[in-house]
């Protein structure tokens, strides 16, 4: 019999219970039995759940307080130094590690946080030090295992593979194998522990990337060594996010009991690895896609199986979702405004588990006479006609997409020139975009869309925010003006909203860290814009100043990453219709009389594919993508773009490509280092590295943003170089906004002096 399974369920809870949970423990609101009664409560409410929906292998220790793999660390004993001196009992000090600790004289930063592969999904960095000796030293797997029991459910614990666990990790130096000969002895443990389990899931997500020869040996050396665990489950090694590629060999080749792929991300792998893959093993076919919204087409899912039930049988086959359901949203019966056609078109994770049951019960019986069947031929039929997602004129005008339209009228030297008539000193300071969003400002949004507040009142209270928001920039003396972006919720939504083709949910939360929830939006047809979406403020603003106001959108590759985007088109073409989009807005930001545009791609580099091999292709799409919204204009009209991270070195060229004239950076807690990518590359146009740490409460001094701006001028020719922030500034307060801004404003002007 086929077997349904899944390999790991959505943490939050259908309404953020665990989020709110966890939010009223660190607040002092409640105890720590209150909240890991919450937590147990959602734990048998999710086995209960995948239970009833017919999964036969469930998995356990896939629930976590606040990330799995520092749960993991904390099973083999991984804990850095500057925790020890908070108490190992109850949750201080596993808190600690994952928010910082600031009281009673012990002041500890947080364990780095880093994106989990290409989701956005963010874990816990361990950290291991030189001589680490590991040890066992949490009970949880065990534990959640006879919780389950206890309820009468057999689970599947799943565990992150030692290999992935160690090329995931900081490792100080130390060496891989070195350390994976320390950790070995702490797995066997586990796995003898959990000795009553049937089977156990070992996550190794690593395989599917680009792997060294250390790596591969670690593989092997790994899986040979706890195939001689005496007292084991069966194990079953997971991989997810993309193809085997050139691992698939060695993958199929661990002495282990099953291999788990992910065949949404990487049909294309499915006959090699049922090919190869030794016949005694089982294999688990993740064709239900585990972290986007979309039905699954039953029907071609089914054919998939049937290809690998012809090689191998079927009594060794197993169905599941592409990854882990931890990337989707909890149920789609929450949703009560979506309207009926919209909604049948989704599966949130309760509705992925219905599908792999059902399609191995279809498998089993050889036919499709069930209803989920024929709703899903029904659903795939009308959303391929439906006129809400195919729009033709949004189809002729990408097809009729030319070279030229993603070039600027003249290179950058001849628009350096052209833009001259903005007068901009050297050292030209300015902000990323956005003021703090005070309570005020958030309260005001939220009763003018629950309807509290009229328009009449929102508008006029957003337009004397901007008034003083400008007023204040003239007074410190800044050069050119942003409006404050008052009006806008996030950056992404706030143009999801006013462009057809975008839907958004109630409860659509998906976990992005600890007890943090994104809601992305839903891209499910052609992507075009009725009408102007920022025009009115942004020409308003200008209209109170003579000095340059910059119009602010949030750019093409940014608005697709962050979103759910449909998967019956290249994500490329979706992104080339919303360039076309922002491309639109950015005339008529010129019509209006704005002079310098900054699009923002904060999320062009974490857009990158997992396999080096691919990036070219992507970077190619997405630099052209940006280029698209941004070469409608004049010579004269300046455009700038805004990145937020500090890694440039692998994707410098990319960033040359996208020939912004000015590009701003987030480099202030980097001390310019990385500066030195775009010194290498001869970075030709302007550069605005930021000078003002905003992820921290601390007011930089005016002699720190002196040195900053010393130390680029090193690097980078002086005339090219802009002063500015990190990022936008929503998240913080006025009181630190204002004197931070001031300094910034005499720091560029003594060294403007000065050089
Ligand atoms: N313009 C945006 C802001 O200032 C940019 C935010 C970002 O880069 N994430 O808020
Ligand atoms: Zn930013």
């Amino acid at each position: 019999m086929t077997i349904a399974s899944n390999l790991g369920f959505p943490r939050m809870g259908q309404h953020r219970e665990l989020k709110k949970s966890l939010e009223a423990f660190w607040a002092g609101k409640i105890t720590e039995p209150e909240l890991q009664k919450t937590a147990s409560d959602l734990r048998a409410r999710a086995w209960n759940e995948q239970q009833a929906r017919g999964i036969h292998h469930i998995p356990s220790n896939d629930f976590a307080l606040y990330d799995q793999i520092l749960d993991a660390a904390a099973l083999v004993g991984v804990v850095p130094k500057r925790y020890k001196s908070l108490p190992d009992t109850g949750l201080s000090r596993y808190f600690a590690m994952a928010r910082g600790h600031q009281s009673q004289g012990i002041d500890v930063p947080a364990l780095e946080m880093t994106k989990w592969f290409d989701t956005n999904y963010h874990y816990l960095v361990p950290e291991i030090a030189e001589g680490e000796t590991f040890a066992l030293s949490s009970r949880k797997p065990m534990e959640h295992f006879q919780e389950a029991n206890a309820l009468g459910i057999k689970t599947r614990p799943v565990l992150i593979g030692p290999v992935s666990f160690l090329l995931l990790a900081k490792k100080d130096g130390a060496q891989l194998l070195r350390l994976l000969d320390n950790l070995l002895p702490v797995y066997e443990d586990i796995l003898s522990q959990l000795g009553g389990a049937e089977w156990v899931q070992i996550d190794e997500p690593c395989l599917v990337l680009d792997l060294s020869n250390e790596a591969r040996t670690a593989y092997q050396r790994a899986y040979e060594r706890l195939a001689k665990v005496a007292v084991s489950p069966r194990k079953l090694i997971a991989t997810y996010f993309g193809a085997l590629g050139d691992n698939l060999d060695l993958a199929c080749s661990l002495p282990v009991a099953g291999l788990h792929i992910d065949l949404v991300r990487a049909p294309e792998q499915l006959e090699a690895v049922a090919n190869t893959l030794p016949k005694d093993r089982y294999l688990s076919a993740g064709v239900v896609d585990g972290r986007n919204i979309w039905r699954n087409d039953l029907d071609a899912s089914l054919k998939q199986l049937q290809k690998i039930a012809a090689i191998r049988g079927t009594d060794k086959l197993i169905v599941a979702p592409s990854c882990s359901l931890l990337h989707s949203p909890v149920d789609l019966a929450t949703e009560t405004k979506l309207d009926a056609e919209l909604k049948s078109w989704l599966a949130f994770a309760t509705n992925k588990l219905d599908e792999v049951a059902v399609l191995a019960k279809a498998l089993d019986a050889g036919h499709t006479d069930f209803p989920a069947f024929a709703e899903s031929r029904n659903v795939i039929q009308s959303r391929a006609k439906s006129t809400r997602v195919n729009n033709p004129s949004v189809a002729s005008r990408v097809k009729s997409l030319t070279g030229a339209m993603s070039k600027r009228q003249s290179a950058y030297p001849s628009r350096r020139e052209a833009q001259l008539t903005l007068n901009l000193p050297s050292f030209p300071t300015t902000t990323i975009g956005s003021f703090p969003q005070t309570a005020d400002v958030r309260s005001m949004r939220a009763n003018y869309r629950s309807g509290k507040t009229d328009a009449k009142t929102y508008n006029t209270f957003v337009a004397s925010q901007i008034q003083e928001a400008v007023k204040w920039q003239e007074e410190v003396g800044i050069d050119v003006l942003v409006h404050g972006e008052f009006e806008r919720n996030d950056m992404v939504e706030y143009f999801g909203e006013q462009l057809d083709g975008f839907a958004f949910t109630e409860n659509g939360w998906v976990q992005s860290y600890g007890s943090r929830c994104v809601k992305p939006p839903i891209i499910y047809g052609d992507v075009s814009r009725p009408k102007a979406m920022t025009v009115e403020w942004s020409a308003y603003a200008q209209s109170l100043t003579k000095l340059p106001m910059k119009g602010m959108l949030t750019g093409p590759v940014t608005i697709l990453q962050w979103s759910f985007v449909r998967a019956d088109q290249p994500r490329a073409t979706t992104c080339q219709q919303i360039a076309f989009a922002i491309r639109d807005e950015v005339s008529d930001l010129e019509k209006a009389g704005l002079r310098i545009i900054q699009i923002d791609e904060p999320a062009i580099r974490e857009g990158l594919p997992l396999r080096r091999s691919e990036w070219k292709a992507y970077l190619k799409w997405a630099v052209e993508c940006f280029r698209i919204s941004a070469s409608s204009v004049q010579d004269s009209t300046q455009i700038h773009t805004h990145m937020c991270y500090s890694e440039f070195n692998d994707i410098i060229e990319a960033v040359g490509d996208m020939d912004a004239d000015a590009v701003s950076i987030e480099t202030s807690r980097s001390k310019m280092e990385l500066l030195g990518a775009f010194a290498d590359y001869k970075y030709p146009n302007e550069v605005g590295p930021g000078v003002y740490d905003i992820h921290s409460p601390r007011v930089p001094t005016e002699d720190e943003m002196v040195d900053l701006l010393r130390a680029a001028a090193k690097v980078l020719n002086p005339n090219q170089l802009w002063v500015n922030p990190d990022c936008g500034l929503k998240t913080r307060s006025w009181a630190e906004v204002k004197p931070a801004l001031v300094s910034m404003v005499k720091a560029a002007h003594r060294v403007r002096a000065e050089l």
